[in-house]
């Protein structure tokens, strides 16, 4: 059997910018895993990033199956906690009142997660999976083409902002899946294309998706569809 190369992609806290960035990800035939708190569907908030005010407004509950259809919706807890500072019971509340709520709202059974805040170990890891969950992303950029050793401790390649991303790009671009199937695996916010980090932000992950999309030797696929390969 052939080995492939996969591109995947994981965008976090289900705030009005993955509208956006969904029509854009459509655009290019691309997949994507939102990380969604129940708990906070419909309501507002605003960051402060680079000093500046950013919205951070979430969809509402009954715009879930909507915006994100032919994506995945994953889980990223309730309220967002620092999941390695809170008790088993409060962890397993978290993230089964988001599988459930989540499941409901998408119309299928929600079994992804990506740590708040990208803390994690291997207390929180394990009561996740005793949940039901059967993945969790990290934060942790590897800059490598690899699937998961651990998917319960998933670490992404890189986050769109990463100083290499064109570079990793082109090299995934240019990779053969020889020894066994390769991954680009890219993470980050849809809001942080508001504030200017890299000029305009929207043309960034323009760029971004207009270089890795339409190559027939790439499968472009949500996070559970790699596990499920
Ligand atoms: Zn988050």
């Amino acid at each position: 059997m052939a080995y492939k190369k996969y591109f995947t992609l994981s965008y976090d806290d289900g705030v009005l910018q993955d509208r956006r960035l969904v029509e854009i990800f459509n655009r290019y035939n691309l997949k994507c895993t939102f990380n969604v708190n129940s708990g906070f569907l419909g309501t507002d908030n605003t960051l402060i990033r680079l000093g500046k005010p950013v919205a951070h407004n979430k969809i509402s509950p009954d715009e879930v199956s909507v915006v994100y259809a032919g994506h995945e919706v994953a889980t990223h807890a309730k309220t967002h906690p620092d999941l390695t500072k809170i008790s088993d019971s409060q962890v397993r509340m978290q993230i089964k009142d988001d599988m459930q709520a989540l499941s409901e709202l998408a119309g299928y059974e929600v079994v992804g997660h990506a740590y708040p805040g990208g803390t994690y170990d291997r207390r929180t890891a394990d009561i996740l999976a005793d949940c039901g969950i059967r993945y969790a992303r990290t934060i942790d950029s590897t800059g490598k083409f690899l699937p998961p050793d651990d998917p319960m401790m998933w670490h992404p390649t890189c986050h769109h902002g990463d100083e290499h991303i064109f570079e990793l790009l082109q090299n995934f671009i240019d990779a053969q899946a020889t020894d066994g199937d390769l991954l680009f695996y890219l993470w980050g916010h849809s809001y942080e294309f508001d504030f200017n980090v890299w000029g305009n932000n929207w043309e960034h992950i323009e760029k971004v998706c207009s270089m890795i999309a339409g190559k027939e030797d790439i499968v472009y696929c949500t996070n559970i569809e790699f596990l499920n390969r």
